[in-house]
């Protein structure tokens, strides 16, 4: 069964709030939407890929929790797995999350994935569980976010974590 959507507790005021808050430049300057991008839309289109796959959002984040976990933070450490190598990078500054006014998630730590074969990278925030878990929320067309095809796939390759 799908998950109820956070989006839909919010008036259409605090939505477009929210969505104010995630242009580039604003809760983070890279930003958590890209400019012009419906929230909606991208928060509906990644709950039917999860829908398509049987996932729920809850699973998808506690499995990248657990992940992110296991990564160390430092300059010189990083975790090899199934392909990928990762290592988490703290930043100075705290990210808050952008839904919430208030304290609804933080981090201080980018996680940074080289797939070996390709060399292929790709980085994502710390608060990303807490984006899906609580918010249903990917990313939007940004630097930062992780399809949730690519959460899915990683997952398929290294089940046991
Ligand atoms: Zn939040």
């Amino acid at each position: 069964m799908a998950d109820r959507l956070y989006i839909d507790t919010l008036t259409p005021a605090e939505l477009a709030a929210v969505e104010r808050r995630m242009r580039p430049g604003n809760a983070s300057s890279a930003g958590f939407l890209g400019r012009g991008e419906s929230l909606r839309n991208c928060i509906e289109r990644d709950a039917a890929t999860l829908a398509r796959h049987g996932v729920t959002h809850y699973e998808a984040a506690r499995w990248l929790e657990d992940m992110l976990n296991r990564i160390p933070k430092g300059v010189d450490a990083s975790l090899r797995f199934s392909g990928y190598e990762a290592k988490g990078v703290v930043r100075r500054g705290i990210q808050g999350c952008p839904f919430g006014s208030y304290a609804c998630g933080m981090t201080n730590v980018t996680y940074q994935f080289t797939k070996r074969s390709t060399q292929e990278g790709f980085s994502i925030s710390g608060l990303l569980p807490h984006l899906i878990g609580t918010h249903q929320f990917f990313e939007g067309n940004t630097p930062y976010r992780l399809d949730p095809e690519r959460l899915l796939e990683m997952r398929a390759h290294i089940p046991h974590l």
